[in-house]
């Protein structure tokens, strides 16, 4: 009876309270639908922060540090809101999606070991020395190479092929820095540099004219950027993030310093570059970072050690600060007062706590026609590549992954 007599049977009354009901189902789903990925927000947050305050120490580098930018997260819900559920953090994503067996064949392709083929004829590059490379000889393709190969993942208009003169006592000589360009989603002023050298040479024996295998010396490096632009294509960034190949590194960092010298303007907030990462005789795991004096520096290389921990890659470093080699492309930026660093395996006797233990465990091959894949410890190579890239997320701010 009670029952009876509670019963609505006004219509109006039945109305209104659809209509609550309605509003409160449509405010659930909205905030569902707002509700952003919080995947490892932190670490993105975190590694801002980490760059902000490189930017603080970098005054003659810095435009615009106050603003203020969206978190990550949303970015990521402006792009991304209706599958956003799914998305990936980005280093789960790096860690499925970077390919050992892809890093191996482009060492091989890089250093002669396997034929490519290039305008639809097979051909194998056998010297990447910048002299041979850009007088069109037809053993030294490797930048004919590396742009078709980018071209397959990357639209034309994010690849630049960008000329310089380096003037030597025979006259001046037009060489090629390669860069691929992802454009920030959220502060593209700000820019992070990835890179590595693509020249080679021979000294102490043979012709670089002839024979250049640089399958360690860079072809380490180079394997790594190239899977880092496959994989990064499918990924945003919230700074502007540039991949970039340089050559004539083997002649003085001509490629580096053109570079840094056409781009003075520009807001370089780091540079992680990579070289010769691919010797591991004694099996420590290694490796020595040129890390420098610039506070921005060390960020750097600090966010490399801590991402190495992070990920569980089991490898150590030699963080060489006054002691620092200082013919390799970070130098350039040092120059500039750019933060940089340089990562290359167990080369130099030097070294810091935690490190190589004073050590030296480098390439029998140095620059010598025998610097060839069958010298490389791949797991260990493929693991400091892995250490790079996940680095150069934290860096440029990537955005958890949504998958097509
Ligand atoms: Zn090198």
């Amino acid at each position: 009876m009670k029952a009876n007599k509670n019963k609505i049977r006004n219509p109006f009354l039945i109305l209104l309270i659809s209509l609550i009901g309605i509003g409160v189902v449509s405010g659930i789903l909205l905030l569902t639908h707002l509700h952003t990925p919080t995947i490892n927000k932190e670490a993105v947050v975190e590694a801002m922060v980490e760059t902000e305050m490189m930017q603080t120490n970098t005054a003659p580098t810095t435009v615009g540090k106050e603003t203020t930018t969206p978190t990550s997260s949303q970015a990521a819900a402006q792009q991304t809101p209706e599958t956003q559920e799914t998305a990936i953090d980005p280093a789960v994503y790096i860690e499925n999606e970077f390919s050992r067996e892809n890093f191996e064949t482009a060492i091989r392709q890089l250093s002669g070991d396997i034929p490519v083929i290039i305008d639809g004829q097979e051909t194998r590059i056998e010297t990447r020395y910048s002299y041979a490379m850009f007088t069109n000889q037809p053993n030294a393709k490797a930048e004919e190479f590396l742009l078709q190969t980018l071209r397959q993942w990357v639209p034309e208009n994010q690849i630049t092929v960008e000329p310089y003169v380096y003037v030597d006592g025979m006259g001046g000589n037009t060489w090629y820095n390669l860069i691929v360009t992802f454009p920030g989603t959220v502060t593209p002023q700000e820019q992070i540099l990835f890179t590595a050298h693509y020249d080679s040479c021979v000294v102490f024996e043979g012709d670089p004219m002839v024979s250049a295998p640089g399958a360690d010396d860079n072809g380490t490096g180079v394997a790594t950027l190239l899977e880092a632009v496959r994989i990064f294509s499918t990924m945003k960034f919230e700074r502007t993030l540039k991949v970039i190949f340089f050559s004539g590194e083997e002649n003085f960092q001509q490629g580096s310093k053109a570079y840094a010298e056409q781009h003075a303007n520009d807001n370089i907030t780091a540079v992680l570059n990579m070289d010769m990462f691919g010797t591991d005789k004694d099996g420590d795991r290694c490796f020595e970072m040129y890390v420098g004096e610039l506070p921005g520096s060390q960020k750097i290389a600090d966010l490399l050690l801590q991402t190495i921990q992070e990920n569980r890659l089991n490898l150590k470093a030699d963080y060489l600060v006054s002691n620092a080699y200082a013919k390799a492309d970070q130098k350039s930026f040092w120059d500039r007062n750019i933060p940089a660093i340089t990562v290359m395996e167990n080369f130099l006797p030097d070294y810091s706590p935690g490190g190589c233990e004073g050590v030296t465990d480098r390439t029998d091959f140095w620059h010598l026609p025998g610097d060839k894949i069958e010298a490389i410890n791949l797991e260990y190579a493929f693991d400091i590549g892995k250490a790079g890239i996940l680095t150069v997320l934290k860096l440029a701010g990537a955005i958890p992954v949504v998958p097509k």
